[in-house]
Parts: C-alpha cells; sequence; structure tokens
C-alpha cells in the first residue's frame, strides 16, 4: 500500500520467520510497554551486577559513596532505560535475527552476539510514543519483572510523553536503522505516524517541553505546604515554597523510600475481573469507601461521559450495521430484500448484535437503581430504551435480524 508498491527484500521477512516474528507497517519490530517514571534505583532491583553498572558510569550512590553493593540508591541517568524481563527477552530474538542479517544479506559482521537478555544490557533502543514522529535513544540497564517501561522523566518527556502511564514502544536500534524505510508506510494521511521517521540521539533536557519542570524536587514538604493546602490554596500559591525540577539537575528528590521498585501489584486488576458488570460493581464499591469521592457525582460522570453516550452510539451502530453471509462471507450495506445472499442464497447474520446494545443499557439501569440521581439521566434512560424498543421487537432480538419488508404489510 505504499506509495511505490516497494516490498522489502524477502529474505529478511524469511529470517524474522526463523524466530516467529513479525513486524510493524515501516519494517521495524517494536514491544508495547507502560511507561514508568524512576529517579533512583538499586542494582538489585534491576538484576545487574555492581561491576556491570560500574562499567556503564554508575560509581557513586545517591550521598556519593563508591558503587560496591547491590542495596546501595543510584540517581537513574536520564537516558537509561530498565526493561520488563519479557521484553528483553523477546529483544534477544530480534538482535539474533539482526545478526542473521547481516551476516547473510549484509555480508557484514554480527553486531549483537546475544545468548541472553543479560548480553543487551548496555545496548541502545529507542523509545517512540504513539501518534508521533520522533524516537529518542535509550541505553538498557537492567530488568525487572514488571509490565512497564522504566526511565527517566526527562526520557518519558522526550518522547513527548508527561509520565502518566500511556503506552510506548521499544525498537532495538540497529532494526530501526537497517529495516526501517519510509518508502514502506502506507502512503495515506498518517501513514508515517508511529514510525522512527527522527532519532534524537542525545536527550537535552532544556529542549523538551516544560511540562515535566512542573515536578516537585523536594525530600520533605514544608509546614507551610500544609497550611497552604488546608486553605484549599490553588498550586500557583505554593509556588515559593516548594523546589522545582530544574534542567540542569536531572537528581530528583524523593519524600518516601521503598523496599523495591517492583513490590505490590504486577498487573492491574481491572484486566482480570473480566465482565463489566462486576467491574462497574467493584468500581462503586471502591467509591463508597472513599472519603474523597462524592458517589452520586462520580454515577452522574459515568453515565454522562461513558453510558449514555455508549447507549446511544450502539443503538445507532445496530440501525445502520452491514450484514454478512455466513456461508461465502460477502458483506452488504443493506439486507437485501430476499434476506438472503444475493451471491450464494447463503443465510444472512448480523454484525452487531442485540445483545450488545442491551448490554449497556442493562448497567446505565443499574447505576440509575442505586443512587438517587437527577431525573434528567433516567429520563434520558428511558427515552434510550424507547427508542430501541420501539425499534426491535422480543422476536427480532431474538432472531437478531432485521424484519422483512413484507412483514409491515
Ligand atoms: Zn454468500
Amino acid at each position: 500500500m505504499n506509495k511505490h508498491r516497494v516490498p522489502e527484500p524477502i529474505e529478511k521477512g524469511v529470517l524474522r520467520a526463523k524466530y516467529g516474528l513479525t513486524i510493524y507497517k515501516d519494517g521495524t519490530i517494536r514491544f508495547d510497554a507502560t511507561n514508568a517514571p524512576l529517579t533512583a534505583f538499586k542494582p538489585k532491583e534491576i538484576g545487574t551486577p555492581v561491576e556491570v553498572l560500574r562499567k556503564l558510569g554508575y560509581d557513586i550512590d545517591v550521598e556519593g559513596k563508591p558503587l560496591v553493593n547491590e542495596d546501595q540508591l543510584l540517581y537513574l541517568q536520564p537516558q537509561d532505560v530498565i526493561l520488563p524481563i519479557e521484553m528483553g527477552d523477546a529483544l534477544v530474538k530480534i538482535a539474533n535475527f539482526i545478526d542473521d542479517e547481516l551476516r547473510l544479506i549484509y555480508n557484514a559482521e554480527p553486531f549483537y552476539n546475544a545468548r541472553n537478555r543479560e548480553d543487551l544490557i548496555g545496548h541502545l533502543v529507542l523509545g517512540i510514543s504513539p501518534h508521533t514522529l520522533g524516537a529518542i535513544v535509550g541505553r538498557i540497564i537492567g530488568y525487572t519483572d514488571s509490565q512497564v517501561v522504566f526511565a527517566h522523566p526527562f526520557w518519558h518527556q522526550a518522547k513527548r510523553r508527561d509520565c502518566d502511564g500511556d503506552g510506548d514502544s521499544i525498537i532495538l536500534l540497529l532494526d530501526a536503522l537497517l529495516n526501517f524505510s519510509k518508502h514502506y508506510v502506507p502512503d495515506s494521511a498518517g501513514g508515517l505516524m508511529d514510525t522512527p521517521l527522527i532519532i534524537m540521539p542525545i536527550l537535552k533536557p532544556d529542549e523538551i517541553d516544560d511540562q515535566v519542570y512542573n515536578m516537585e524536587d523536594v525530600d520533605k514538604y514544608s509546614l507551610e505546604v500544609y497550611s497552604l493546602a488546608w486553605q484549599d490554596a490553588k498550586p500557583k500559591e505554593l509556588e515559593g515554597c516548594i523546589k522545582l525540577v530544574k534542567s540542569d539537575n536531572p537528581n530528583i528528590a524523593w519524600t518516601h523510600n521503598t523496599t523495591s521498585i517492583v513490590d505490590g501489584v504486577k498487573k492491574n486488576v481491572y484486566s482480570t475481573i473480566g465482565s463489566i458488570d462486576k467491574k462497574l460493581k467493584l468500581q462503586l464499591e471502591i467509591t463508597s469507601c472513599l472519603n474523597g469521592i462524592n458517589e452520586r457525582e462520580f454515577a452522574e460522570n459515568l453515565l454522562n461521559s461513558h453510558l449514555l453516550k455508549d447507549i446511544s452510539g450502539n443503538i445507532r451502530t445496530f440501525f445502520t450495521q452491514r450484514f454478512r453471509c455466513k456461508k461465502c462471507g460477502k458483506k452488504f450495506r443493506r439486507l437485501p430484500l430476499s434476506s438472503r445472499c444475493t451471491s450464494c442464497g447463503g443465510e444472512l447474520s448480523p454484525t452487531v448484535y442485540a445483545s450488545s446494545v442491551k448490554k449497556y443499557l442493562m448497567l446505565g439501569k443499574k447505576v440509575l437503581k442505586l443512587f438517587p440521581l437527577d431525573p434528567y439521566f433516567s429520563s434520558n434512560i428511558e427515552l434510550l430504551e424507547k427508542e430501541l424498543s420501539m425499534l426491535i421487537t422480543k422476536e427480532d432480538a431474538k432472531l437478531l435480524t432485521q424484519k422483512r419488508l413484507n412483514q409491515y404489510f
């Protein structure tokens, strides 16, 4: 689909298949992970021996003492990254593929010679955020048993992220240098999006977005901060009494120590609960325990910003849906008069089911039952329900198909 219909050399695909690797539209292989900001770490937390870290430039700990044991706390350098173990193992496969490629396609010496993820420590990767065209170089210094990419806030900001848990991609540097081509990407609007068109080799703290400098750089809060907070002061009014991060000092202070950066929850429970019903139930339970949250406001927000829009959107999708032939797969923008496939006579099935439309309606009603909300919400739901019931009879919902024209006569 690219402009000149250029494929990459097919040999590259064969070599990738050897390692079970698949590629992105731009010819690179990438792994997605969530951002996590980090400013200091202990060698034992990232599984990297102190001798290796000393070679990478970590000579002293946060107190200025020479690095000798794995329990010392070190300031993370702004371009160093700590990857998930799983990603490290996957990068080894890519490194092996690249070495094959160098040997067999480019007649060059293998570069990585990696047998395990530890062999990739000190090597460079690219970090790239969705909907951008620029990638920043990072250096692997270790791995954790987590699902996140730990890096300095400056590094996340250089990818144009504000360190709030967004998902980004990691690419092995040589993969981008050898296999990326802007000639591969689709010739359509946004085709170049999410590709490393520009690579930033050196992170310059005074060239990244100022947002990162709205972070505090203190080891404790003064009494003044607490009193101002008590008086509901605006953040701006606290400016004078909290030291903020400056571009010339990446060593950011912290208020509380941790036993380990990867202790605690490794996977968001939201991704393991399953049913949306249960998610909602648990979410409402938590809200009822928290003083800081007004339950009623929460329920109204939920209806306003999600459920009501979802329900009306789903109703619209249901009535403008396409139909698909169960036999040959042919798609129809409108149901043919015969209600059968015009090519093979096969049975047609809807692409959107009434049950999926009803699901959110039921959820909305459930929320309404739990809280005495403004009548605006209940009448809104009522209207949507009416709209739906006028258009789908019980039988229709069962059959999941539209009425036949002759049924109207
Ligand atoms: Zn058919």
